[in-house]
């Protein structure tokens, strides 16, 4: 174990992740999560030498805020803090402006507050996370890690939306997708258990959890990917409903709904949630449609459906020589349906599952769950680690 930790802050629109990092090992020293901020069960939680705590947190005032001091103090009481050598913070939109990772400072926050146009349920909240840590930790560098700036290689094909260009060039309204960090880790992950290099493999990647989408990488460099303008597009997720006729916004608003009852609905009570009628937690719905349930049977086949018809469409995208299609997220790594399901759709590109490799590879465990020979290629499962990336970011930046 090193004596220099990268603390990464995830700041979301209602949650407050966080993880000291130990960049050479990619140990977590102790990670955790405030959640539920603004309800009666929010919480914060952590995890140090195996063993989990969690508080309450108490109702009324700042969550973001209290969740912030308590994270500091503990990181004080655990004798973390004067080891950290930067701060790492993940900012969901970087647009056009950020291809890569950056020192933050005055401007740049700015910047990613003006980008909150592009992700209005994130970027605020990245802003708000960046400059508490800014308050508490003066002297130590902060870094920016873009969950687009990996998207940023994509071809204007890819990115561009079939609208007046003056939208584009007045507005940069285009494809930028998200989840770079994951989709990054898990297609150099992929390359590495293929024993080939990253820009010479091509895959599909596949990250699967309360937001969901999937990336087509060619030669190592994202060439397409699921999410749009914002992360609302692609696959159907936990409550977002993915791609959708805009011409439903249209006829909604016409019987008298209003932006923000549309903008809450597709957001926060479409996907999984919506269809079900239950819940937006894939276990869950598992769950219901084991014990007969219809509509949470409908919205797990929606889901599969459409994930296979992404991966699919990707072929293209990547062209010949495809290496892999790479399962991730809590879904990817975890759900045996949702994986048994898929490649059953990928069965026409050959695909044949291999059954006990399936079974084997959850839980954080990696492994190839499926090959085509017509394809040459397999699919495989890789935990995620976008906490490693973005520590490793930052070392490399100092
Ligand atoms: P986030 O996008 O918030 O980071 P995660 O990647 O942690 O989310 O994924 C959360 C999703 O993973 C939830 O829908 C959860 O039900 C699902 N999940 C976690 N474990 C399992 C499991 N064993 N089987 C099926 N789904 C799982």
């Amino acid at each position: 174990m090193s004596n220099s930790y990268v603390l990464v802050i995830n700041s979301g629109s209602s949650s407050l992740k966080f993880a000291v990092i130990d960049p050479e090992t990619g140990d977590a020293v102790v990670s955790g999560l405030g959640e539920c901020f603004g309800l009666p069960e929010a919480e914060i939680s952590w995890k140090y030498q195996g063993e989990k705590t969690a508080e309450a947190i108490p109702a009324g005032g700042d969550h973001h805020q209290y969740a912030f001091e308590r994270i500091v103090k503990l990181l004080d009481t655990l004798g973390l803090s004067e080891k950290f050598v930067a701060v790492g913070h993940r900012v969901v939109a970087g647009g056009e402006a950020f291809k890569g990772t950056v020192r933050v400072n005055e401007e740049v926050v700015a910047e990613i507050e003006r980008l909150a146009e592009l992700a209005p349920l994130h970027n605020k909240a990245n802003a708000d996370g960046i400059r508490a840590a800014m308050e508490v930790f003066p002297s130590l560098p902060q870094f920016a890690i873009f969950d687009t700036a990996f998207h940023q290689t994509m071809p204007a094909k890819a990115f561009m939306y079939a609208l007046p260009h003056e939208i584009y060039d007045e507005y940069k309204v285009r494809r930028y997708g998200a989840h770079g960090t994951s989709h990054y880790f898990v297609s150099r992950e992929a390359a590495k258990a293929l024993g080939k290099s990253a820009t010479d493999c091509n895959v599909i990647t596949v990250h699967l959890g309360n937001g969901a989408s999937i990336t087509a990488v060619k030669n190592g460099e994202s060439v397409d990917t699921s999410m749009g303008l914002t992360p609302l597009a692609g696959v159907m997720m936990g409550t977002r409903c993915g791609d959708l006729d805009p011409s439903v916004i249209e006829f909604l608003m016409r019987k008298g709904w209003d932006q923000e009852k549309i903008f809450t609905t597709l957001n926060k009570k479409s996907g999984f949630l919506g269809l079900s009628g239950k819940t937006s937690d894939a276990r869950g719905i598992q769950e219901a449609m084991e014990a007969g349930d219809e509509r949470a049977k409908l919205a797990f086949d929606v889901f599969n459906y459409r994930v296979a018809k992404y991966i699919a469409s990707y072929m293209v995208s990547v062209g010949e020589g495809l290496d892999a299609i790479v399962f991730t997220g809590g879904i990817g790594e975890n759900s045996l349906p949702v994986r048994h399901e898929v490649l059953n759709y990928l069965k026409v590109f050959g695909f044949v599952e291999d059954e006990k490799g399936n079974e084997a590879a959850r839980f954080g465990q990696s492994g190839i769950i499926a090959k085509s020979e017509v394809m040459g290629a397999v699919a495989m499962v890789i935990p995620t680690n976008e906490e490693l990336v973005i520590a490793q970011d930052c070392v490399s930046l100092l």
